[in-house]
């Protein structure tokens, strides 16, 4: 089993990295909005994909759940389901898709129960992914509201809403 595998099966140590990193970016939220969003995020985002990258597999989707996920990247999921498992799930907890990876969300379920700060996280629902976010820093999404954007087109009349805790 490799490092970070290892890592994420003991999610503690990256549950406070999360929870101090995310206290960082916010406090220094006027220095962001004086930066602006194209310069913050700029500076961001090659650091966030060579230390996610290599933790957590991170495919850059700019809406980052990992603390609802149990410090696990949902987008490795083949399907890149973002609320539960697909229902195709194999004995013992293999992938439908690819029967030689465990499934993403059975490694979520497990590890989210480890997790001591966020673990109850996980019955929170995930708005749908907004492409346009793509290949975007997660962070800075997050520190400019980008995530919680709605696209004009997934408006609708009853009010479609992505708020998050
Ligand atoms: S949820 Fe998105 S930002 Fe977070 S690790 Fe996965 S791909 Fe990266």
């Amino acid at each position: 089993m490799s490092f970070f595998n290892r890592l994420r099966d003991h999610p503690y140590l990256l549950e406070v990295t999360y929870q101090v990193t995310e206290q960082v970016v916010n406090a220094l939220q006027p220095l962001w909005r004086r930066m602006g969003y194209d310069r913050a995020e700029a500076l961001f985002r090659t650091p966030e994909k060579i230390g996610k990258g290599a933790v957590f597999n991170c495919k850059m989707c700019g809406q980052c759940t990992l603390h609802y996920t149990g410090m696990t990247c949902p987008m490795s999921c083949p399907k890149n389901l973002r609320n539960g498992p697909c229902g195709g799930v194999r004995l013992g907890g293999y992938c439908e898709v690819d029967a030689t990876m465990k499934c993403v969300w059975v490694e979520v379920f497990e590890r989210s129960q480890k997790m001591k700060i966020y673990g109850d996280d996980i019955y929170q629902i995930q708005p749908p992914l907004n492409q346009q976010n793509m290949d975007r820093s997660a962070f800075m999404n997050i520190a400019f509201m980008k995530s919680a954007e709605i696209p004009e087109a997934w408006k609708t009349e009853t009010g479609l809403s992505h708020e998050q805790k």
